[in-house]
């Protein structure tokens, strides 16, 4: 099944200057960009984009990070899109993350793991929806 996904390239990243490095693997895995976008949030608009983890002892952190720099927003596509990619990022922890993972390459903390990724379906369609309208990212 052909399906879309939401990677963002998150501001360690970006501050060093691996957004070309990061793009570059999903398109050797097949991951197709569809939609992207440079943007820089706010940290209310990182809250909103995190809300399920708002009773996370690590939220309040996890959201000023995210608003810290700019980040890359990714649409991507492809045959089991979502898992796919969830495998190709490696495990929330850089130090437990698979060897040849984006995480074990480019993270380098807990929370500065370098890139986001949906982990479902109904999840996907909330963050594609965050950050994406029907003009950027028409229906397929
Ligand atoms: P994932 O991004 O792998 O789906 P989670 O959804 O659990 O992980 O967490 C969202 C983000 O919050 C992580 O990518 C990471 O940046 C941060 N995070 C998760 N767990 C912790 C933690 N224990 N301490 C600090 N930051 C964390
Ligand atoms: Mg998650």
């Amino acid at each position: 099944m052909i399906e879309r996904t939401l990677a963002i390239i998150k501001p360690d990243a970006t501050g060093r200057h691996q957004s070309g490095a990061i793009l570059q693997r999903y398109e050797q895995a097949g991951l197709v960009p569809v939609a992207m976008k440079l943007v820089r949030l706010t940290k209310a608009q990182a809250e909103g984009f995190y809300y399920i983890h708002k009773q996370r002892p690590f939220f309040d952190s996890l959201c000023s990070f995210m608003s810290s720099g700019p980040i890359v927003v990714i649409a991507l596509e492809g045959e089991q899109a979502i898992k796919r990619h969830r495998d190709l990022m490696g495990a929330t922890d850089p130090a437990k993350a698979a060897e040849g993972s984006l995480r074990k390459a480019f993270g380098t903390h807990i929370e500065h793991n370098a890139v986001h990724g949906s982990d479902s379906s109904e999840t996907a369609q909330f963050e594609l929806a965050y950050f994406f309208n029907a003009l950027e990212l028409p229906q397929p």
